[in-house]
């Protein structure tokens, strides 16, 4: 099978994850967590994801000079990622996630983006001739939206399907000029309700949703529901997969997971449906396991999971 080809422009972070038995509150100290440095963001995690499952790679990101930009990128390199257009700011600090998680996995996240902020336009044109001759584009929007933009339109400029996790979503409808570019919206439940202000769910909810984003400009809309599955909606029908029953562990990064997954079956040219379960699959393994990217499958452990299943992927 051909690899497929794959560009994710997004946000690099680390993250610092401190473990203790209660979150303090406000002006106190907690004393007696363990500590755990990993790297993060939604880019990065995308591009993980579509990389374990044997897709060729590219990230388009900016990181700071400092030793953080230093580790993700020898990480990524580690995952087969093509880094070369990981541009490196020397004015702004590596993104940093500052988390704090008690013994029920209640969490506490404060976000320092540095030099995601001022990945420009200007950068991702530096990856133009990468993403022109991609099977497709990945984009969130942790990085500013001039830059997502103009992945898009270089990307559906020449019919490459551009996937858009609009995640952190932003309280109200995306812009239609964006819209235009995108192929595939993936929301999960809160960012549909965001970008809709319709409560999403169940699948009835869901359909709603979809339907209003259609209405808005967006071709194919995919909604996940955690555990509850996922509803697809686009111009061939739609459906409803429930969550393959699994043990949950850790849901960090499962959305992370299905968008490489997603992005991977549909460079394939798998048709939407197909995609989804595929995606599907891959979401529900990395929730078994603990972490963001190190709870990531490989190609072979979501072949493992579906043959077990019954399911030829
Ligand atoms: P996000 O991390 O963005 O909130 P979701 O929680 O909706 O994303 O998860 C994305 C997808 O991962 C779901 O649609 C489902 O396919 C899979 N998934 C997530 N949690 C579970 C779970 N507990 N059991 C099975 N599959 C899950």
């Amino acid at each position: 099978m051909k690899t497929p080809r794959i560009v994710v422009v997004g946000s690099s972070n680390t993250d610092m994850v401190v473990k203790g038995d209660r979150l303090p509150s406000p002006g106190e100290t907690v004393v007696g967590g363990s500590f755990v440095m990993a790297p993060g963001g939604k880019g990065a995690n995308q591009a993980v994801a579509a990389a374990r499952l044997g897709a060729d790679v590219t990230l388009v990101a900016k990181v700071g000079t400092d030793v953080f930009g230093d580790q993700a990128i020898a990480g990524y390199r580690t995952e087969g990622i093509v880094t070369d257009f990981i541009l490196r700011d020397p004015d702004h600090h590596t993104g940093v996630a500052l988390i704090l998680v008690d013994d029920k996995g209640e969490n506490l996240i404060s976000v320092a983006s540095g030099a995601n902020h001022h990945l420009g336009p200007q950068d991702v044109e530096k990856a133009a001739e990468r993403i022109r001759t991609a099977d497709a584009v990945v984009v969130q929007l942790e990085i500013p939206m001039d830059a997502v933009a103009c992945a898009a339109r270089l990307a559906s400029a020449v019919g490459v399907p551009v996937i858009l996790d609009p995640a952190p979503a932003p309280a109200g409808p995306l812009d239609s000029d964006l819209l235009r570019h995108v192929a595939y919206l993936k929301p999960n439940e809160s960012e549909a309700e965001r970008l809709t202000g319709i409560r999403v769910e169940d699948e009835a909810t869901a359909r709603r949703a979809a339907e209003r984003l259609q209405a808005g400009g967006v071709r194919d809309t995919i909604i996940t529901l955690g555990a509850k599955g996922v509803f697809w909606m686009g111009p061939m029908g739609s459906g409803f997969l429930p969550g393959f029953r699994v043990e949950a562990l850790d849901s960090t990064a499962a959305g992370d997971a299905f968008s490489g997954g997603l992005a991977c079956a549909l460079a394939r040219g798998l048709p939407l449906a197909d995609a989804v379960r595929y995606a599907s699959l891959v979401g529900a393994l990395s929730v078994t396991r603990l972490g963001a990217q190190p709870s990531l499958p490989t190609g072979e452990d979501v072949r493992r999971f579906a043959t077990g299943l019954g399911i030829k992927v």
